[in-house]
């Protein structure tokens, strides 16, 4: 059997883009509700294919192309190639997916010197007669023979030159007509041949043509660059359309227009228009168009007849469309539409304005936009219309903008900060300790590092822009500046940074403040509505806490302690409790870590009541919270010089003949202090070298740090269920979660619960009062994946930290992976993601659903979540919603984009 390989606009199915293209499927559903579209007709992609893969033309093809053009001739009453009412049509290409600007369409083909006689006699038009053969015979040769515009434009600027006219409008008849017979010539000269009369041949010439274009460099390279696979898009089709003319006096037009505004989604008419003008003329930006809007008083009939074009449209399609229309001696015809795309903005507000007007239903309001784009939503950007130029390309690694001065350490970026300046932290890269700073700070770059390097994934969890990596800039923390290219920046100099693109500016650019609008909040809510998941947040802080409050997060998912032990005033204790020479001095320094812990929890459980708030005892190792080696080196040096200083001069003093009184400063850092401070920094240092290990990450952490040293685990339960009580007195709705991290084994969260339930048991009988509490463990080692069943018996919840998992299961360590072969691994195919972005459904996916079931059998009401990084990605949600999760847990600014994920995902199952 013969396949079809063409069909008519009043039979294709609308439905099928990867048979006609996404133009003709939608010219085929136009026509067939009743639009005013011109008639035509579809050659297919199967034509397409055929055609590349025999390199001929396919067998049948031009019979079937002959007679759909009797068709458009008995629909016309005009004939093609004849000089009596010459019918002409244009050649449009198109495939599923729309490839803008990749293909050009040919216009008025059918045009000879005998059709152009007719054409001239029908209209009694001689100048838009020659206008319109000009423009074909140069479209055609150069998308059929491929001529370079120029060779064309030389003759055309040579005419209007001599003629004395600026603008194409100001050529009369007789110089459009010396210009075909020019344009006929380049045709001659550069193919060797005439220019083809046979009207047929010129449309297999173009059909061909259009054919080929599919693997041209253009949209190889297109599809390549934008991942459009076979799948998703194969093979162009092709559009033969009668055509419509919008330059045949001041009762023709032609324009594009957009149902609904796509920068801000009002609901009103929007699109450019050109009276008397022919299709390419708005885009090629030959004349300036103007708005729509004053289409109303100029054509007010064919105006109204627009209005009721764009009802029908959005009536039929229920999504906002981008159409083409041509209006020719007072009437309109459409010539295309598709999907408008829209900035997210404008996406949510269509979606609610839609469903409110009956267009579409809350679930299509839910599934027409991508999560992702939310993200735009909730950081400050930069003003669109600034025209500065970046200095320095790194990872985009949080998103916001933001503009500040630099600040070359941390404890400076604290002390401006809390003044009220703005800076932006500048470091090579940051460590734990730099915390302070990034409170202080508008926003963080780094020149090195990844996008999961320490700065960016606690950026991302402030909700700070950060750009990690930017290898252009070379920061000298001595000297106080950094090289850019040619430019030194000077602390305190101001500058710029994208989160969102990875780009650095110097000076100030303004920022455009983020935007959580009524729209956005009622879209979330219908979400909420709809989805099975809950969406919680990793939130360290109190303030981080109120503002996943504010994104709507149902919870905290993730809240690490070791966060909290950063900050500048509890570090030195932190530090006390390390240096700690044994288990009483350690509990003398826990001791006051004590209530500053406890404080902290009780303002995040009142910012988060009445959900729960899931905390996670200490889980780094401890030389994290130390400078490193090398640090405390150069410090003792610099101490010992000090020292030396000092005895110089007290030696110059004892020599002089009188006696002088030191500033009060300088009698303060006298060698006893000097002592002091050395004899610290080398316990300090002894301390880091007893504490170095081969591998930390796999090192003494996690639960092995809590049942080595129970006193730090002791305090924090201790903490997390006194700030507990203490809410409950208050009338607050708490819900603490214990979560023990890094667990292999029953035995361990055993050990640490019967220390909870010593704790419970004590609070409780001092108050009279019962503390209601969960105890529960984090799933990050390959072998807690194994032996769920058991560790169940006593968690009372699981939560999936992916992170450590995915390491786990590679044997990779992130920092070393995405540093050197990852992103080659990457390129190559040898992985198609960042598994440390898109969970690894294959891999680490199996051992969570394995740890799913064994947890379920065990305890049927077990609660199950996950806290890593990837918990915000809506492909990785997708799957934890297919394998039952509770809930997902991430970075704060991420939780509308994963409250909307989790809706698409019960939608889509
Ligand atoms: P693109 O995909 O680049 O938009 P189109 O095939 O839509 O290309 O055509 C380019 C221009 O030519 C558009 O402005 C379109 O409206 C106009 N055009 C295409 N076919 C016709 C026709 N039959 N009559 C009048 N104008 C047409
Ligand atoms: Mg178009
Ligand atoms: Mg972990």
């Amino acid at each position: 059997m013969n396949k079809k390989l063409v069909y008519s606009f009043a039979e294709g199915d609308g439905k099928n883009k990867k048979l006609l293209g996404g133009k003709g499927a939608n010219l085929c559903e136009m026509t067939q509700i009743g639009l005013n579209v011109p008639p035509g007709f579809v050659i297919t992609t199967e034509a397409c294919l055929d055609y590349l893969s025999a390199d001929k033309f396919p067998d049948g093809l031009m019979a079937s192309i002959r007679d759909a053009i009797g068709g458009l001739e008995t629909a016309t009453g005009r004939k093609f190639g004849a000089a009596d009412k010459p019918l002409l049509v244009s050649v449009r290409s198109g495939s599923a997916l729309s490839m803008p600007g990749m293909m050009d369409t040919i216009l008025n083909l059918g045009l000879n010197d005998e059709t152009l006689a007719g054409l001239i006699e029908q209209t009694g038009d001689e100048r838009f007669a020659y206008d319109a053969y000009r423009r074909f015979i140069q479209l055609f040769g150069k998308v059929a023979f491929g001529i370079d515009d120029e060779k064309f434009d030389e003759h055309f600027n040579d005419v209007k030159e001599r003629a004395g006219v600026k603008a194409d409008i100001g050529l009369a008849a007789e110089h459009l007509r010396a210009i075909s017979e020019k344009f006929l010539l380049v045709i001659r000269q550069e193919t060797g041949d005439e220019f083809p009369q046979d009207v047929m041949r010129q449309l297999q010439l173009a059909v061909e043509a259009v054919f080929r274009s599919w693997t041209g460099k253009r949209a190889v390279d297109y599809r390549r660059e934008f991942n459009i696979t076979p799948e998703m898009a194969n093979g162009t089709a092709v559009n033969v359309c009668t055509m419509v003319f919008g330059n045949m006096g001041n009762d023709c037009a032609t324009g594009v227009g957009f149902t609904r505004n796509p920068g801000t989604g009002e609901n009103e008419m929007f699109g450019e228009y050109l009276v008397n003008a022919q299709g390419e003329d708005v885009v090629a930006g030959i004349r300036t168009p103007r708005p729509l809007t004053e289409m109303e008083k100029e054509m007010p009939e064919q105006y109204a007849q627009l209005v009721e074009l764009r009802n029908k449209l959005e009536m039929h399609y229920g999504e906002v469309q981008d159409y083409e229309f041509t209006i020719e001696k007072g009437t309109l015809y459409c010539l295309q539409t598709r999907n408008g795309k829209m900035n997210a903005a404008a996406q949510v507000k269509t979606s609610v304005d839609m469903f409110s007007e009956g267009l579409i239903s809350k679930d299509q309001a839910l599934l027409r936009i991508e999560p992702e784009i939310l993200e735009q939503l909730l950081h400050p950007t930069l003003d669109p219309d600034s025209s500065d130029e970046p200095v320095a390309h790194g990872l985009p690694a949080s998103p916001g903008a933001a503009s500040g001065k630099c600040v070359f350490d941390a404890d400076l970026a604290e002390k401006l900060g809390n003044t009220g300046e703005q800076v932006i932290l500048v470091r090579e890269e940051t460590r734990p300790e730099d915390i302070h700073g990034f409170f202080a700070a508008e926003g963080i770059l780094t020149s090195r590092g990844g996008k999961t390097s320490h700065a960016a994934v606690v950026a991302r969890g402030m909700g700070k822009p950060c750009v990690a990596g930017a290898e252009g800039i070379d920061v000298d923390v001595a000297l106080r500046m950094a090289h850019v290219g040619g430019h030194v920046i000077h602390e305190g100099d101001t500058i710029t940074l994208d989160g969102g693109t990875g780009e650095v500016y110097l000076g100030a650019i303004r920022t455009l403040e983020a935007d959580f609008s009524d729209d956005l909040r009622t879209l979330l809510e219908w979400a909420d509505e709809t989805a099975d998941l809950k969406v919680m947040a990793n939130a360290d802080t109190p303030d981080a806490a109120r503002r996943a409050r504010e994104y709507g997060a149902m919870g905290i998912g993730l809240c690490r302690t070791e966060r909290m032990f950063n900050a500048s005033d509890r570090l030195p204790i932190v530090i006390d409790m390390i240096l700690a020479n044994d288990k009483d001095d350690r509990k003398a320094a826990l001791g006051r870590l004590l209530p500053i812990q406890r404080k902290d929890f009780v303002e995040i459980f009142t910012a988060m009541a009445p959900y729960p708030v899931t905390v996670r005892l200490l889980d780094p190792p401890m030389h994290e919270f130390l400078p490193t080696e090398h640090d405390l080196l150069e410090q003792i040096e610099n101490l010992k010089v000090y020292r030396r200083v000092v005895r110089g001069r007290n030696t110059a003093i004892a020599t002089l003949d009188h006696a002088v009184k030191l500033p009060e400063a300088l009698e303060e850092l006298n060698e006893e202090f000097v002592n002091d401070a050395l004899a610290r920094k080398e316990r300090m240092l002894r301390k880091v070298r007893e504490l170095e290990e081969v591998n930390p990450m796999l090192g003494h952490r996690g639960v092995r740090l809590g049942i080595t040293y129970p006193e730090i685990y002791e305090m924090q339960i201790q903490a997390v269920l006194e700030a507990a009580m203490e809410c409950a007195k208050q009338g607050v709705d708490v819900r603490p979660e214990i979560m023990v991290p890094q667990v292999i084994t029953l035995q361990e969260i055993q050990h640490v619960k019967r220390t909870a339930g010593r704790l419970v048991k004590a609070l409780e009988a001092e108050s009279g009062k019962t503390l209601n509490y969960k105890f529960g463990t984090m799933i990050e080692t390959v072998r807690a994946c194994t032996r769920a069943w058991h560790l169940a018996e006593v968690a009372e919840f699981f939560s999936f930290g992916t992170n450590d998992l995915t390491q786990a299961t590679f044997s990779f360590s992130r920092e070393d992976a995405e540093n050197k072969f990852l992103p080659m691994y990457n390129e190559m195919g040898v992985l198609q993601d960042n598994p440390f972005e898109v969970l690894d459904t294959k891999g680490v996916g199996k051992l969570i659903k394995m740890a799913v079931t064994g947890g379920r059998e065990q305890r049927k009401d077990l609660k199950i979540g996950i806290c890593g990084e990837q918990g915000g990605h809506p492909d990785s949600i997708q799957f934890c919603h297919d394998v039952g999760l509770n809930y997902v847990s991430c970075s704060g600014p991420r939780v509308p984009v994963a409250r909307l994920a989790a809706a698409q995902a019960q939608l889509r199952s």
